[in-house]
Order: structure tokens, then C-alpha cells, then sequence
């Protein structure tokens, strides 16, 4: 199973923009407008203490599990302790969503780990956003980096993907992310940007969109992208969205982080301004430790 969760963020500070102390991963700042001196304008007009964004935890599952240990993650995540500001997101395997749905909690939402590219008809195989409806998905992770890098689905194509789910009023966790090679050759920016544009140019709106920035090398690997390098990235993220699509939307979009993420790591990375949530694989097969990862994304509303 899958789980996305995300949590309460306090709005950004000017000086996350092109900070100079970053790594060097941007080769140019994303626009020569944006620059230190230059305030986002939402942080004109939004209170310090009041959130902007709802956090999101979302369990996210791979092919991992039987009816079994399904049946005892799901009555774990039924009693455990979570924050009410936190939504929360499961994504099991499509032959155990209907289970799921049957027995867990309504507090947590239904996610799919993909769907088809248009309205479903003779795709065999292929699972339609129609049918993920009719089972009570409310969500659907598309560009996950195995279906990128190991079945081969194009930037282009999942765009189409998300336009679609959107336009039948499922939301979207719209995954992206570098390579290791890609961010040792510099390119983790412009990676995601390509990634994200091809979003862009095929969704009707940005309202029902989580971008989920999952790092390649972070995946499965037990090896987490640090607090600076995520937030780095998110940033970036949400520069891009500002330049390209609006100020509002900018402001607005959660920005989830997965990759390797765990009881143990997660609070460090939560309290990083733009880090809005994650999407956690490996440590969501563990309820206490999903809840654990879920309660953590609320610590930027206790600094705040
Ligand atoms: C994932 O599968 O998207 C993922 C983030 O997995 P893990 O948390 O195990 O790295």
C-alpha cells in the first residue's frame, strides 16, 4: 500500500528564493525577476501563523502486501493516533482497494498507484479512472519514478494521464524527480521543471494537484535526501510554479516529499518550510510508523 500525508505549512520566507548558500544544483535562477529583494506577493497578504496549505501524509504500498498483512495494516491505521489537520492517503495495490475501502477508517482517503490515459474502454489490462471512481478512489499517484524508468511512460504521457484523472474530478499526486546521474550532472532542476511543465501543458487546473518530489536515489534505497537538499528542491518547485502558472497556485500547492523516509528522519524534514507532507513506500507497511510519519507533519504548525 501507498500512503500520502501531508501537513499544516507556514508560508515561505523571501530568502528561500535563490538562496546562494543552495548546492548549485539550479544553473540559473528559475527567473531573473525573483531575487531576494523581491517578496512572493501571497506572503503580503497571509498571516504568519496562519497556514496556507494543509499537510498530507500518503502511504504508498508498491506491490507489497497480502489479504493478511493488508487486514493488520488496516486495523493498526484504524486505531492509531492521528492528527485531525493532517490528510491522510493510502494507495494499495489496485486488487486490494475494495478491501481497503471496506474496513478502514473514512478519515483516510483511497488512492490508486495509477490509471489509464483516457476514458477506459478496450485497454486490457489497463484500469480506468472511471472504475477507480466507481470503487472510491478519490486520488490517483501518476509519474511514479517505476512507472517512468522502468515501464517507460514519457513526461507527455503523463501529463495526458493527469488531465484526465482531473477532468473526471479524481485529484492527482503528481509525482517527479531526478536520476542519480541527472543530479550529479547538474540537472536535477531541469528535470523536474521538463516534468513539470509537461503537467502543466495537459491539466485544466493546479486545484486538485499534490506534486510529490520523490528523488530516484532516494527511492527504496534507505538513503534519505537531507532536510537542505528536499527543501532545495521544493523551493524550486514552487519558484517554478509562481514563474510559470501563478503566484496563487504557487502558494497554494502542497509539495510532498518521498524517498526513503522513516519514523526516525521524518520530523527533521517536516519542519522545512515547503515540505508540505510525504509519500512514504517501505515504512508505510508499519502502522505505528506510518502514524508516527503522519503526527510528524505537523511540526511546522507547532513552531509556528
Ligand atoms: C515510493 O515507493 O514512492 C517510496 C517513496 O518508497 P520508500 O519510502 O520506501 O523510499
Amino acid at each position: 500500500m501507498s500512503m500520502i500525508s501531508t501537513s499544516l505549512s507556514g508560508p515561505k520566507s523571501a530568502t528561500s528564493y535563490c538562496a546562494p548558500e543552495f548546492s548549485g544544483l539550479r544553473r540559473l535562477c528559475p527567473n531573473n525577476n525573483t531575487n531576494n529583494s523581491h517578496s512572493p506577493s501571497f506572503l503580503r497578504f497571509t498571516s504568519p501563523r496562519k497556514p496556507l496549505r494543509r499537510v498530507l501524509a500518503m502511504a504508498g504500498t508498491g506491490q507489497n502486501g497480502t489479504k493478511e498483512s493488508i487486514t493488520k495494516l488496516i486495523s493498526d491505521l484504524n486505531s492509531a493516533k492521528m492528527e485531525s489537520d493532517v490528510d491522510v492517503v493510502v494507495a494499495p495495490p489496485f486488487i486490494y482497494i475494495d478491501q481497503v475501502k471496506s474496513s478502514l477508517t473514512d478519515r483516510i482517503e483511497i488512492s490508486a498507484q495509477n490509471s489509464w490515459v483516457s476514458k477506459g474502454g478496450a485497454f486490457t489490462g489497463e484500469i480506468s479512472v472511471e472504475q477507480l471512481k466507481d470503487i472510491g478512489c478519490k486520488w490517483v499517484i501518476l509519474g511514479h519514478s517505476e512507472r517512468r524508468h522502468v515501464i517507460g511512460e514519457d513526461n507527455q504521457f503523463i501529463g495526458k494521464k493527469a488531465g484526465y484523472a482531473l477532468s473526471q474530478g479524481v485529484g492527482v499526486i503528481a509525482c517527479i524527480g531526478e536520476l542519480l546521474e541527472e543530479r550529479e550532472a547538474g540537472k536535477t532542476f531541469d528535470v523536474c521543471y521538463q516534468q513539470l511543465k509537461a503537467y502543466a501543458d495537459a491539466v485544466p487546473s493546479w486545484d486538485n494537484i499534490v506534486i510529490a518530489y520523490e528523488p530516484v536515489w532516494a527511492i527504496g534505497t534507505g538513503v534519505v535526501a537531507t532536510p537542505a537538499q528536499a527543501q532545495e528542491v521544493h523551493v524550486a518547485v514552487r519558484d517554478w510554479l509562481k514563474n510559470n502558472v501563478s503566484a496563487e497556485v504557487a502558494s497554494k500547492t502542497r509539495i510532498i516529499y518521498g524517498g526513503s523516509v522513516n519514523g526516525g528522519n521524518c520530523a527533521e524534514l517536516a519542519k522545512q518550510k515547503d515540505i508540505d507532507g510525504f509519500l512514504v513506500g517501505g515504512a508505510s507497511l508499519k502502522g505505528p510508523e506510518f502514524a508516527t510519519i503522519v503526527n510528524s507533519v505537523t511540526s511546522k504548525k507547532v513552531a509556528a
